[in-house]
């Protein structure tokens, strides 16, 4: 089912994105937006497209063994989801002004951590998960 096509075949390893190095500064938005693209068809291709929320199909209820397949897509897609609602808050802060401050201390957050982590809401030490 999850043949080696093309693309990243590890999502989690193909997050960090390519910037120069002799940028003057790092297109935030491009970042998000390249990260809103790239969840979005992750999302299609587990069957969660636009649209929709995660309820499924009744009839899948019928057998446990779709049942079980599918809820892992479901927790999956659910994943994808709360990633790419932050995503779209993060463009939302880039648009008024808030972007790049820790939510909880209201610090600035290192460039790094924005850069490899666009839609992050927290500086390091109050970051949510790593
Ligand atoms: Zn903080």
């Amino acid at each position: 089912m999850n043949r080696p096509t093309r693309g990243p075949a590890c999502p989690s390893s193909s997050r960090i994105l390519f910037v120069p190095p002799d940028a003057p500064t790092i297109d935030y938005r491009q970042l998000l937006e390249v990260e809103r693209r790239q969840l979005q068809s992750e999302l299609a291709e587990l069957g969660f497209g636009d649209g929709g929320g995660l309820e499924y199909d009744s009839n899948f209820a019928d057998s446990s063994q779709v049942t079980a397949e599918r809820g892992e897509a479901v927790v999956l897609a659910g994943q994808l989801r709360e990633t790419l609602e932050e995503v779209a808050q993060a463009i939302g802060r880039l648009e008024d002004g808030s972007y790049g401050r820790c939510e909880e201390c209201d610090v600035a957050i290192e460039p790094a951590r924005l850069e490899a982590m666009p839609a992050t809401r927290f500086c390091i030490k109050h970051a949510s998960r790593p």
